[in-house]
């Protein structure tokens, strides 16, 4: 059983974000495990946010990331829980940056962050300088090379990331034209790269249900191995392929 906790749903879902969800959820149907996915949005009953395996937080325009701003600040303490807990964070974009100490938007307004990490996000103050279009990285989170295909749009320029997700080989990353993508650690994936990117690439969706099914049989008390059932993701492959090829030649 696999338990999530979708935050503001309702208002931080650019560019399909919330097909991630539907992406783990399938991708746990077909093995038959089961996976639960709440909700959690401004106002609602504080959840206890250590129960769950995995926290998703999805991308959204500046003037939604100040809408939730005070309400997501009432959280920091439960989420800083589940992470040091091991709580897998799944973050895009707008969540990405929320994350981080501080995300000041074109016209100089700052928004606090809950500061879990040390990055921090300005956008310019041109609104037209933004990081828009494909983009594919090289990430070593799954513990091989993996080549990540995947959507940004944003123009906050986030710095100050010492372990980013991966190396950019073809589009912008964490400002524009940088070397790095995105901020990684054991149980946090924090990216640009929008709603297809479990779609696009099913070594990530698996490397974060194989994490959350670990520790759930480690929390249960056994030291049983666990490996995923294999899934025929012969389509996703032909898929990215038809962008590599595209992108990287
Ligand atoms: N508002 C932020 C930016 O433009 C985040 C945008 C997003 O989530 N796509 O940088």
């Amino acid at each position: 059983m696999i338990k999530i906790l979708h935050m503001y749903a309702d208002m931080l879902d650019l560019y399909g974000d919330s097909g991630n969800m539907e992406i783990l959820r399938y991708r746990c149907k077909m093995r038959g495990i089961d996976c639960e996915v709440d909700t959690y949005s401004i106002d609602a009953e504080m959840p206890d946010f250590t129960s769950y395996d995995l926290i998703y937080i999805g991308g959204g325009a500046d003037l939604e990331q100040q809408h939730i701003s005070a309400d997501l600040m009432k959280c920091r303490e439960g989420i800083k829980n589940a992470y040091d807990e091991g709580v897998f964070l799944l973050l895009i974009c707008g969540g990405y940056q929320l994350m981080g100490k501080y995300y000041r938007d074109a016209d100089g307004n700052e928004i606090k962050g809950l500061g879990l990490f040390d990055y921090y996000t300005v956008a310019p103050q041109s609104r037209r300088k933004r990081c828009i279009g494909n983009i594919v990285i090289q990430t070593e989170k799954t513990g091989a090379p993996v080549k990540v295909v995947g959507f940004e749009n944003h123009g906050g320029q986030t710095s100050g990331v010492k372990t980013p997700f991966g190396k950019v080989l073809y589009g912008n990353g964490n400002c524009s034209k940088s070397e790095n993508e995105g901020y990684c650690e054991d149980n946090v994936i924090a990216t640009y790269l929008h709603g297809p990117l479990l779609a696009k690439n099913p070594e990530i969706s698996d490397d974060i249900l194989l994490y959350c099914m670990q520790r759930a049989i480690y929390k249960s008390g056994s030291d049983e191995a666990y490996e995923l059932p294999p899934l025929d993701d012969t389509l996703e492959n032909e898929c990215r392929s038809v962008m590599l090829e595209r992108l990287l030649k």
